[in-house]
């Protein structure tokens, strides 16, 4: 009896063991007119040359599209968020070579190499947006229980706005994300927010956001192991453009009312979808119930982009603790 009991105890599901997160990079101004990760990043340069020494994880921040940030536009030349690919980040640099491309190469070196044991350990690129998205995190893995439990961490800390882990199922290699770059990243995207606007509540839940990120990663790091339980994770399933005209290309249509401003809540087959201009209403076509995600987001406008659709799953996490303890 005595044995069976044992290896009862045995069989439990060990802890996952994780290394230390030593160096943690915040990243703001990848969209130079998303300013709520701008202001704070100021917020957070100015706060450190003030000098708060002593701490066991080290902060890089970063104002990654200073020319962008200075004119208040999401970017000057491509979009930045779109050029962390090993092939633009080993493309060769001439005269003509985007700005952005040629940011994204000096940040890699940074905060990199992507894939390269020198990256940072964990990278936070902090986005804003028009759509009523509350707070995500962005992310490329749905086990990367680092990520993961950071989000289980900002649920339960979090009391002014909704917290979500949306995950974009793309191999590191071919996402083209900042938040790849890191040996864990996400992207941390509030909202509702116009672009070239700060608005205090969105402001403040990032900060908090931010401040309890760091919190867990020294909690992690001093040895605190969390307990696991189950995250709702939202995979990214499709992109539903506008309608548009045949000859000119612009659209036809609006986010329906009844759609408008409902992220994350759950869109069936028939549902409202678009108000058209001459007043039909356009239904969702799908076979499978989603949840809409990034509806009306402004940015997406120039790729014809009206919301995604994500499909919604429990993902279970283990027990974690950090590997050097
Ligand atoms: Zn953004």
């Amino acid at each position: 009896m005595e044995r069976e009991h044992r290896s009862h105890l045995r069989s439990k599901p060990a802890v996952v063991t994780v290394p230390a997160l030593y160096r943690v990079a915040v990243c703001g101004g990848t969209h130079g007119n998303e300013l709520a990760g701008v202001y704070l990043l100021r917020q957070s340069m100015k706060r450190k040359r003030k000098g708060s020494m002593a701490d066991p994880v080290t902060m890089v921040t970063v104002m990654t599209n200073p020319r962008a940030v200075q004119q208040c536009v999401r970017y000057m030349e491509v979009d930045l968020n779109r050029c962390f690919t090993h092939t633009t980040l080993s493309a060769p640099v001439s005269d003509v070579t985007p700005y952005e491309v040629v940011r994204a190469q000096e940040l890699n070196a940074l905060l990199g190499p992507k894939g390269g044991s020198a990256a940072v350990d964990l990278l936070c690129d902090l986005h804003s947006s028009t759509a009523n998205v509350g707070l995500c995190l962005i992310a490329h893995s749905d086990s990367d229980w680092i990520c993961l439990h950071i989000c289980k961490h900002l649920q339960a800390r979090l009391a002014t706005i909704p917290v979500r882990y949306v995950h974009y199922d793309v191999p590191k290699s071919e996402a083209y994300t900042l938040h790849s770059v890191g040996k864990h990243g996400f992207a941390m995207e509030v909202g509702p927010q116009p672009h070239g606007v700060i608005r205090a509540n969105v402001f403040t839940a990032m900060q908090e956001a931010v401040h309890l990120t760091l919190e867990w990663v020294r909690l992690f790091n001093s040895g605190t192991q969390f307990e696991g339980g189950s995250v709702d994770v939202y995979t990214m399933v499709e992109n539903i453009k506008y309608p548009q005209d045949p000859l000119t290309h612009t659209i036809t249509a609006a986010v329906h009312p009844e759609l408008q401003d409902r992220d994350f809540c759950l869109l069936h087959p028939g549902d409202p979808v678009f108000l058209s201009f001459s007043g039909e209403t356009l239904r969702y076509k799908g076979k499978e119930a989603l949840y809409p995600f990034f509806v009306n987001e402004c940015a997406f406008y120039e790729t014809g982009v009206a919301l995604s659709l994500a499909r919604r799953r429990k993902v279970e996490i283990p027990d974690i603790q950090c590997s050097r303890m």
